[in-house]
């Protein structure tokens, strides 16, 4: 090439040529955007992505948006701007001429990742299917649709295993069952005199009938697996036993004159649900009414979850530990909003999933 090429975006700064994961390529010293020209793109795509397969990103690339304000560096005019992939609306800019790519320094980490961008985005965006439908009519449980943990979530198993084993060695026999609640249940008035202080802990494992069981555990299944993929087995059962203590807690002072004891995993699990709206609000869970079924962001589906509590708590419907759902809810926000920034820095796809550039069909 005869001329230097010129940064599209600083206009007065010449680009230079560097290397990217084997693949020469230019970019600005000034502004760190990059400059792929034909071919380069798609070697550097099946680099990241995998090594062996042919990347081609034009057959993924979103609509053209019109004509950029900034010219190719090889001097063939304005660019075209386009969205990265029809379902992530960030903006590169293409020369039609040589089919070259300009990517700004911020964007680069997505453009990379844009394969596995497309494949995440794919699984979010399925459409409802009658299988779901007769699902939810059937169990009226949620179907939950997001990216699938990327290791066996070992930990959440064996919290649903333990709770079910647990229940199923008491359920034949209301003698013991009594026990075990008088001895593991957490009886508000007794925990802040003092007494039996470890049911604000164990009376996470214990459930009074089979639907509470199947209902919370159902949930757990739902909101666990994600959650401990994305912080870690170790720290995701050191965050459900503060979850359940807190949510226990709250219950303890909120219910202070109450000689009822408390039971189930209820207040750990809406905890979870707190920490799954700040970290997964590209996911859906599908509500039904009736027979009509819609896929809900987080937001909205545990906002109808907490609304629902509220009510019960005013209508005076007994039976239900309403402060510790409540209270664990807003535990798990509390931690979600704190551990925000670790979680996405340690997975970066979703903190790309999180950023507005992403759309999410409901
Ligand atoms: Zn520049
Ligand atoms: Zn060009």
């Amino acid at each position: 090439m005869a001329t230097p090429a010129l940064c599209p975006s600083c206009t007065d700064t010449y680009l230079e040529t560097t290397t990217c994961h084997d693949e020469e390529l230019d970019i600005c010293r000034s502004c760190g955007g990059h400059w792929f020209e034909q071919g380069e793109m798609n070697k550097v795509l099946s680099k990241v992505d995998n090594g062996q397969d042919q990347v081609e990103y034009q057959q993924h690339l979103g609509a053209s948006i019109g004509v950029s304000e900034r010219q190719c560096p090889d001097r063939h005019g304005p660019m075209q701007s386009h969205h990265l992939l029809a379902d992530y609306q960030l903006e590169i800019d293409i020369c039609e001429h040589c089919e070259g790519v300009w990517v700004d320094s911020d964007e680069l980490n997505q453009v990379k990742q844009s394969p596995k961008l497309q494949q995440a985005l794919g699984s979010l965006n399925q459409a409802l299917s009658w299988k779901s439908r007769v699902f939810q009519f059937l169990s009226q449980m949620p179907v939950e649709y997001n990216i699938k943990p990327k290791r066996k979530p070992v930990v959440t198993w064996t919290l649903m295993a333990l709770n079910c084993l647990i229940f199923m060695s008491y359920v034949g026999n209301p003698e013991l069952a009594n026990q075990l609640v008088s001895l593991f249940g957490n009886v508000p008035a007794a925990t802040l005199a003092g007494d039996q202080l470890w049911t604000l802990a164990s009376c996470m494992f214990l459930h009074g009938d089979p639907l509470h069981l199947l209902g919370n555990m159902y949930f757990l299944y739902v909101v666990g697996d994600n959650i401990e993929d994305a912080l870690g087995r170790r720290r995701f059962i050191a965050l459900y036993f503060a979850l359940g203590i807190l949510s226990s807690l709250i219950s303890v002072v909120l219910n202070w004159q109450s000689e009822i004891p408390s039971i189930g995993a209820s207040g750990a699990i809406a905890g979870l649900f707190g920490v799954y709206l700040v970290w997964f609000r590209h996911a859906s869970l599908t509500f039904m009414i009736f027979i009509y079924q819609k896929k809900l962001a987080p937001v909205w589906y545990f906002a109808i979850w907490v609304g629902l509590n509220v009510l019960g708590m005013m209508l005076g419907e007994g039976g239900v530990d309403y402060w510790a759902h409540i209270g664990g809810f807003v535990s798990g926000l509390i931690m979600g909003v704190a551990l925000k920034p670790y979680i996405f820095m340690r997975n970066p796809l979703l903190q790309m999933l999180a950023h507005p550039a992403a759309v999410v069909n409901r």
